[in-house]
């Protein structure tokens, strides 16, 4: 009895196992189709200026249109893409095409052009060529250098390459930025602030999470917001979804703020007409303005 239900469990594990292999494969080769021909959708998250509540940029997040199964966010194929080296071209498309795309767009009279926020991975930094590669994409497009901010996780500088800190400096010498972005939750040391060329910190949204008001809560926000003042880094609040968090980061001196609470992600259409929007998304009191969100 005992082997005969231990074997009706490894069938069902054999099952699951065997479907999952063959939905993977199956992903894989929708997403390498996905990719050749522009099924991916670049969606835009604000990212306001905590002085005077403007847009100052777009952070470029990827959406794929699936054909049966609508829009999937990144967490559903991201690792995969990361596992089959697709990650590249994936990557490769999204920089091109958000640059392409935010350059076209007319900012509202009066305010500078948004800048631009695109993610990398490991596997990007680590291309030999990234530095003409990058820069060819900002001639082909128009893009100025200081619109555009490389988002990087703490993981890259993880396995610390010769090759990957001349990478950055190049980026860096173009006029490009740097963000180290989940800023808190890797093997993050103090010694790599002083070893690679970052410019700006983006604290994760799991600290702010935590801002409660409370003293504990508040300390490791604090704490990053006096790191980014001392060495003269741009501080980033994602994941703000309250008007107390948001008015907790502001006083606190982040500089930029970002989160469902200011607005989600948008798709291009609506990006851009919010890019036109005369007078700031957050007013002075910290309530929204317009009817983005
Ligand atoms: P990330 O770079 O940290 O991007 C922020 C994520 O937090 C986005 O999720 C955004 O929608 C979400 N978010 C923003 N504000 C809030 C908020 O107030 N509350 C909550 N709960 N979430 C918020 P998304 O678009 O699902 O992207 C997830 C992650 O996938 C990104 O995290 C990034 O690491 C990765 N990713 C997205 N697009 C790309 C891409 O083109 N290339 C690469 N390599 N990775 C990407
Ligand atoms: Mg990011
Ligand atoms: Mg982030
Ligand atoms: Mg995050």
């Amino acid at each position: 009895h005992a082997k005969a239900h231990r074997r009706g469990r490894a069938q069902v594990f054999d099952d699951a196992m065997h479907r999952t292999v063959v939905d993977r494969l199956e992903l894989e080769g929708e997403l390498r189709v996905a990719i050749a021909e522009d099924a991916l959708e670049v969606w835009y998250q604000p990212v306001i200026d905590l002085e005077n509540g403007h847009l100052r940029a777009f952070e470029a997040l990827v959406r794929w249109r699936h054909p049966t199964r609508g829009l999937l966010p990144p967490k559903t194929f991201i690792p995969l893409a990361e596992d089959t080296g697709l990650i590249v071209p994936l990557d490769r498309w999204m920089l091109r095409a958000a640059a392409r795309e935010i350059a076209g767009w007319a900012p509202a009279p009066g305010r500078p052009p948004p800048a631009l926020g695109v993610n990398l991975t490991a596997a990007q930094l680590h291309l030999p060529d990234l530095g003409n590669e990058i820069r060819s994409v900002l001639e082909d497009t128009g893009l100025a250098p200081e619109q555009l901010t490389l988002e990087l996780t703490e993981n890259v500088l993880m396995d610390d390459r010769a090759a990957t800190l001349a990478t950055m400096r190049a980026l860096r010498g173009l006029g490009i930025g740097l963000a180290l972005d989940d800023f808190g939750t890797g093997y993050s040391s103090l010694s790599y602030l002083r070893r690679f060329p970052i410019s700006d910190l983006k604290v994760d949204r799991s600290f702010i999470e935590d801002l409660d008001g409370s003293r504990s809560g508040t300390a490791l926000v604090r704490a990053v917001a006096e790191l980014g003042r001392a060495l003269r880094l741009t501080t980033v609040a994602e994941g703000i979804e309250t008007a107390q968090q948001y008015a907790l980061v502001r006083e606190l001196g982040f500089t930029l703020a970002q989160g469902f609470y200011i607005s989600p992600p948008l798709d291009a259409r609506a990006a851009r007409t919010l890019a036109q929007q005369p007078g700031p998304l957050v007013a002075p009191t910290g309530e929204i303005t317009g009817s983005h969100g």
